[in-house]
């Protein structure tokens, strides 16, 4: 199937592409789509269902592209003692312009008296496909640090520790973060929903 995903960001576009083997992948950059699609929405399924209709709207007046389909991902930090947040606000939590550093800092600031430090990432893709709009999840499970460890990956990475790993996202190998990764998740859960 030939498919657009509504990102620019190679890593993510590599990551896809290496999980959605057989089917040609397609960036907003490839189909001549330039404008900043505005992140409303509530929730993640919001913000992700608001990406795909843009483009599914855009293609639907560019038929030259002859594409399947389209999706979208919107992925956001959820953390349990402070009732899901930052969710949706992940990317901008510490204030706008976006800075990871900043954020890891609001991090440990808003946990410093917790001793519940579970947290989740959690990666809502949207798919739309003939009309029809589906959407799958991938999570994965942890913990925030006491501190920042490690200097791999981006992100919320130097705090996140996967369950059973004992390590932090930014210690952990690419290959095992690509793997069990809550983007990864999204995107395997996207390929069996292209299988059916
Ligand atoms: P996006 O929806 O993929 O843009 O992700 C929103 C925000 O979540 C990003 O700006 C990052 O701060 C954070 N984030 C997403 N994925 C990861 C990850 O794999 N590791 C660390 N932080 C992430």
């Amino acid at each position: 199937m030939r498919l657009v995903f509504a990102s620019n960001n190679k890593h993510k576009l590599d990551e896809v592409r290496a999980i959605l083997t057989g089917h040609e992948i397609l960036s907003l950059r490839d189909i001549g789509f330039e404008d900043e699609i505005e992140e409303t929405g509530a929730t993640l399924e919001e913000n992700s269902l608001i990406k795909a209709r843009v483009v599914s709207d855009y293609l639907a007046d560019h038929p030259e592209f002859a594409v399947d389909g389209v999706f979208s991902d919107d992925t956001g930090l959820e953390i349990r003692a402070l009732g899901n947040q930052p969710g949706v606000r992940t990317a901008r939590w510490a204030g706008e312009p976006a800075v990871d550093s900043n954020n890891r800092a609001k991090a440990l600031r808003e946990l410093a008296d917790k001793t519940d430090r579970r947290a989740r990432f959690r990666t809502v893709i949207t798919l739309i496909r003939k009309g029809k709009e589906q959407q799958v999840e991938g999570i994965v499970n942890g913990s925030i640090a006491t501190e920042e460890k490690g200097e791999g990956g981006f992100g919320y990475d130097p705090l996140f520790i996967p369950e059973d790993y004992g390590k932090t996202f930014a210690q952990l190998p690419a290959s095992i973060k690509n793997e069990i990764s809550h983007r990864a998740r999204a995107v395997q859960a996207l390929y069996n929903l292209l299988q059916e």
